[in-house]
């Protein structure tokens, strides 16, 4: 029996397609296609993909929203995920505060707007923020007016761990840092978070999630095919070393005149240059080519390596 065959077996005959087209389900729309590809609707079906990945030696993906990774081959060797778990529930809550447990698959957007509406406040800054709770968690996303991060709010979760265990971790687990947490470089899965959110009204998270969202689409390109920002600002270090205004990878690449460069279908956004933005159906080898090209000419100008914030699956 073939893997393929293999994983049907242990995950549902009709649940897992071969050559599946994953250009839709990632915000870059790089053609690409899964190898295999699986819908997670619950906390069982992560874990049976998980399970059944180790044991049959399949390379295994999550996919949230897909709005901050891109794919570099036609075909992604091995199980691509798609996590559509939506859940959530109030664990306590008092006169101050609200405990709220939220699936990896719930919908960022979504949680957010609840969370407003319900008046808990933490992660109102995060309005317009694409995907998942658990792409956010893992990418530790960030908002910079007033600086903030997902996992600020994050006060425990479960995981599956690399070796298919489930796990009940703190917050300290994580290891936060700028875009980074623990779970990016050691495979585990998100299951579930915990928030700690605190009461407040309603109307004025609302404000500053609109201020928010207004500056995000006055900033940045809006409604086009991108993964956000594509690359890691630079170290504070450097930016005083090259004695530059700002850490931004965008005004590197700006003032390295490389805003509207384009390959293939791929081109650096006129409106903030750390954007890569797909006009079309790009393919992988057209974005490796442009991200070499930014990168190469970075490193000439001003002596430093550009590192991707996009996970390149
Ligand atoms: C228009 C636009 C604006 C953006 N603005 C911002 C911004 O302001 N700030 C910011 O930080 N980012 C921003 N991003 C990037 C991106 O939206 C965020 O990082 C987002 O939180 C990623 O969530 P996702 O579900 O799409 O993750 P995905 O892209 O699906 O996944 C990202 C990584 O996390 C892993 N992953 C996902 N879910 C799990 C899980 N449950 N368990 C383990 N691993 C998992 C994936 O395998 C992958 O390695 C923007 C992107 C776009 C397109």
């Amino acid at each position: 029996m073939n893997v393929y065959d293999e994983l049907k077996k242990k995950l549902g005959k009709n649940r897992v397609k071969a050559n599946y087209d994953l250009s839709n389900l990632q915000t870059m729309r790089v053609k690409t296609c899964a190898q295999m590809f699986f819908v997670a609707h619950s906390r069982e079906d992560l874990i049976a993909a998980k399970k059944a990945s180790l044991a049959l030696n399949v390379p295994m993906i999550v996919l949230g929203g897909g709005s901050n990774m891109v794919f570099s081959k036609k075909v992604f060797p091995g199980l691509v995920v798609a996590n559509r778990y939506i859940d959530r529930e109030v664990l306590e809550t008092d006169t101050d505060f609200v405990k709220l447990k939220v699936s990896s698959g719930y919908p960022t957007a979504k949680l957010v707007n609840e969370t407003i509406e319900e008046g808990f406040a933490g992660l109102e800054l995060f309005m317009g923020l694409p995907g998942t709770v658990g792409g956010a968690v893992v990418m530790n996303s960030k908002w910079s007016r007033p600086p903030v991060f997902f996992g600020d709010s994050l006060i425990a979760a479960e995981i599956i761990d690399d070796k298919g265990n489930l796990v009940k971790v703190d917050r300290e687990y994580f290891g936060f840092s700028y875009g980074a947490s623990r779970l990016q470089d050691e495979g585990s899965i998100l299951l579930e978070a915990v928030f700690k959110l605190k009461k407040s009204a309603s109307a004025a998270l609302k404000k500053t999630a609109g201020d928010a969202l207004a500056y995000r689409k006055e900033s940045q390109p809006y409604g086009v095919n991108s993964s956000g920002c594509f690359f890691r600002n630079i170290s504070v270090d450097d930016q005083k070393k090259l004695g530059l205004p700002t850490a931004s990878a965008g005004y590197l690449i700006d003032k390295a005149g490389l805003k509207t460069i384009a390959v293939g279908d791929f081109c650096v956004s006129d409106k903030h240059a750390n954007f890569i933005i797909n006009a079309g159906r790009g393919k992988p080898e057209d974005l490796a080519k442009l991200v070499k090209i930014i990168k190469e000419k970075i490193k000439k100008k001003y002596g430093v390596d550009l590192i991707e914030e996009v996970i390149i699956a």
